[in-house]
């Protein structure tokens, strides 16, 4: 029997995992679905796919398909949660491991006047982030979503002047199997950090230690930050620390990241570890009674022990090597530069232990890990029951994942976000500020007419400088407010529920649920978007997602659809904005079905994907975001806007001879308008400076905003005299649909090269003329007839 085929609420052993796919199966076992686990089926997804299932303690959305690559036995309907009693725990501890393990220096102290990096490594979720930011006072993106942090980033550690740390990517293996896999393990292995910060979700202990007892592998000096010890303490779960750390034989410090507690212990440990070059003291996890156990350890040792003796000696630490190796990793046997002899000769090896242990190398390994970590937690947690916070989510889940809820309570989540932002509260605020640079606007102008200063120079101020940069600045608001709601979002746990679920109708257009968070990222900003599209394993599927991030309308666009909301359709705002995120969501849809029956073909990708539990976003965190996403649009207003209002309006105030135009339309910019005017033609769009604006919005979409403040002459009003309100409807869906701006293509370069970006711009302009077209069209033959 596979997976798939268990109902909802029954639970079963897990017996084997398929081998036609060696990647898909890697990751099945890192996630920990190794023979012998228990799992139970939660749920379903309301479409009937993926489904839910909880394994070692922590939920895990899967798709069916994927599922039916595990092999269960004895299915039994309700779970048996083996809760041991005191007595047994502590027989069993007793029996388990009773040496004692201390970390060993290898090699000299680092001397006192060198600073000392550290690396920041852990699960998805484990506050990674959080804990970077309380380090080192810094302002980096935290979020209760899988794979939130992409890039590495450093910082120095606050109130020291001798350590730095780098904030990596999440993992939960050190195979690569994924892009943050390997960003992760190539910082470690080639930029040689001097210690490691393990950071670890104290409240699923028995899955974050996985990845813990591959980096203790690497022997580099490390201390475990036992995070969310408040969650911890608050579900009566006790936690031995000191068993932890002579059984592991690594410092652990219990912390509160979010609390700020224990933060100054962890760098005082951290420190004094790596500066005495203290590496982990437990040599091996192998259990001496594991079935045939003695197999898979007498082979790591011959290969670590061939390892060892090579000349020359690779950098890369040779016990790590060996289970990489046994476990089957290409990358590091590459990296290795082995000949065919001795891979011949060391798969032989390999060949012999899968042999007596009856077990296949990638399984043997993953075993191996669990097993140890499973009777490490039994020796030193003691829980009384499911977590507050997991019967919490359950609860929650019940309303939000449930088969007729999910999509109502979706669409009614999103509905109340964007009513709030664009007409309650948005709208109101963004009247504010208008109105308070309007007034600063007007004093400047009365104090430039007392003080008599030259009249070019009152025009570049307030014609220039302060039309162009206040048409943007006044829609701070509601850029503030949509990330606001975008950050609570993910920071309570919801976007991961929204990937599960959405990922079967995303399954039609040849996609994942995965993508479809960058998708709702990019109603904030493209930019992180195609950055967050790195969480995709898939290559293809995460070359589709960058392609259609562009078509999600980002926040940037929405002061144009305001500007001319409130000039052409005063009364439907809201409608106007919907209805344009609406034709760009559509054109997103009709265009990735056209991509999956041409340029990506092909088997779509596993999914499986982990559902942290819900949390309520704290205030801090999401108060930090917002003070940043707002400091960024500051930051554009003054550069980008600022020094674009400036050319635009010496561009429209001379003439080709740099004499003072007359009359704007013998100005420079008229005349260079001129040129593409004629592309604009056929849609209606005829004034130079419609073209112009839209030229400038390839710098920054606000730019369209004040470039045609700057060209009316300070009043948006004006615009009425080149634009029809249907006119004004194509004007905005070709601006809903043309090139993303400098920044979105710069990271659509990064993440897939020149070619791609080019194509994207390229593909963008003609789609978003097509579909301008074609409105235009329709909108005529309407008119027509009425
Ligand atoms: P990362 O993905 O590992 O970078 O994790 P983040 O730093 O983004 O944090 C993930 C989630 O855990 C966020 O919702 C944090 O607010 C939350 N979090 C982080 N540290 C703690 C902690 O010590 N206690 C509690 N209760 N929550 C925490
Ligand atoms: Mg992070």
């Amino acid at each position: 029997m596979t997976l798939d085929m268990l109902k909802v609420g029954e639970s079963a052993v897990i017996g084997s995992v398929d081998r036609d796919e060696p990647s898909l199966r890697k990751h099945l076992l890192d996630m920990g679905l190794t023979a012998g686990a228990e799992v139970t089926v939660v749920k379903k997804a309301p479409m009937g796919d993926p489904i839910e299932i909880q394994v070692r303690g922590y939920s895990l959305a899967i798709r069916r398909d994927n599922a039916a690559k595990v092999f269960i036995r004895t299915v039994h309907s309700h779970q048996n949660e083996s809760t041991w009693t005191e007595e047994q725990r502590q027989e069993h501890a007793r029996n388990f491991d009773d040496r004692i393990f201390r970390p060993v220096p290898v090699g000299d102290p680092i001397p006192e006047n060198r600073k000392i990096a550290f690396a920041l490594v852990g699960n998805q979720n484990s506050g990674k982030t959080t804990l970077f930011n309380q380090l080192t006072g810094s302002n980096q993106h935290v979020g209760n979503f899988p794979g939130v942090t992409i890039d590495r980033k450093d910082g120095e550690i606050r109130d020291r002047d001798d350590a730095v740390v780098t904030d990596l990517p999440g993992i939960y293996s050190l195979s690569p199997y994924t892009s943050e896999e390997i960003v992760s393990r190539d910082f470690i292995l080639k930029e040689h950090p001097d210690g490691l910060i393990n950071i670890i979700d104290a409240g699923s202990l028995e899955r974050s230690l996985y990845l813990t007892l591959q980096l203790m592998e690497l022997q580099i000096p490390m201390v475990i930050a036992l995070n969310m010890m408040d969650d911890v303490r608050k579900n009566g779960i006790d936690i031995n620390i000191e068993k932890l750390e002579t059984t592991l034989g690594v410092p652990v410090v219990p912390i509160s990241a979010v609390k700020n507690e224990g933060i100054d212990e962890l760098t005082e440990r951290a420190v004094s570890t790596a500066r005495r070059r203290e590496c982990p003291g437990r040599p091996d996890f192998f259990l001496n009674w594991h079935r045939n156990g003695g197999a898979l350890k007498r082979c790591a040792e011959t290969i670590t022990d061939f390892l060892e003796n090579r000349t020359p000696k690779s950098e890369i630490p040779s016990r790590f090597a060996a289970m990489k190796i046994i476990e089957g990793d290409e990358l590091i046997e590459k990296e290795l530069r082995l000949g065919t002899g001795d891979i011949d000769e060391l798969e032989h090896l390999i060949a012999k232990m899968e042999d007596e242990m009856d077990q296949d190398r990638t399984s043997a390994v993953a075993d191996m890990r669990f097993r140890f970590i499973e009777r490490a937690c039994r020796a030193a947690v003691t829980k009384p029951s499911e977590s507050i916070e997991r019967i919490r989510s359950i609860k929650a889940d019940k309303i939000l994942t449930g088969k007729y809820t999910a999509l109502p309570f979706f669409i009614l989540i999103m509905g109340i976000i964007f009513w709030l932002t664009f007409s309650v509260i948005g709208t109101s605020l963004s009247d504010l500020m208008e109105a308070g640079i309007d007034r600063f606007a007007a004093a400047i102008d009365t104090a430039f007419v007392r003080a008599g200063v030259n009249e070019v120079v009152h025009s570049l101020v307030t014609d220039g400088i302060i039309a162009g940069v206040g048409s943007v600045l006044s829609f701070l608001p509601i850029i503030a407010l949509l990330f606001l709601f975008l950050s609570i979002l993910e920071d309570s746990g919801y976007m991961a529920r929204v990937a599960f679920i959405m990922d079967r109708p995303l399954r039609t257009l040849g996609l994942s649920g995965k993508s479809f968070v960058p998708m709702l990222i990019g109603f904030g900003c493209s930019v992180p978007a195609i950055m967050a599209t790195r969480t995709i394993p898939s290559e293809r599927d995460k070359k589709m997602t960058i392609m259609l991030v562009p078509f999600m309308s980002c926040s940037a666009k929405l002061p144009i659809y305001m500007m001319m909301a409130s000039v052409f359709f005063p009364k439907n705002r809201g409608l106007l904005v919907v209805s344009l995120y609406m034709i760009g969501i559509t054109v997103g849809i009709l265009f990735a079905a056209i991509l999956k029956n041409t340029v990506f073909r092909g088997e779509p990708d596993p999914f499986i994907m982990e559902l942290p539990n819900y949390r309520l976003p704290s205030v801090g965190t999401v108060a930090r975001l917002i003070w940043d996403k707002v400091k960024d649009f500051i930051t554009r207003a003054f550069t980008i806007i600022f020094v674009s209002s400036i050319i635009i309006w010496f561009l429209q105030t001379f003439d080709v001879h740099f004499n003072i135009a007359a009359d704007t339309e013998k100005s420079l910019l008229a005349a260079i308008g001129g040129f593409i005017a004629p592309v604009f033609a056929p849609l209606r769009l005829n004034d130079w400076r419609l073209g112009t604006a839209l030229m400038t919005g390839f710098m920054a979409k606000e730019s369209v905003v004040s470039t045609l403040t700057v060209l009316l002459g300070g009043s948006t009003a004006a615009i009425s005299r080149l634009l029809t309100p249907m006119s004004a409807f194509v004007f905005l869906v070709f601006s809903l649909l043309y090139t993303p701006c400098v920044a979105a293509i710069a990271s659509v370069r990064r993440e897939l090269g020149g070619g791609w970006a080019a194509a994207i711009v390229v593909m963008q302009c003609v789609v978003a003329w097509l579909i301008a077209f074609i409105v235009f069209i329709i909108g005529s033959v309407i008119l027509g007839i009425a």
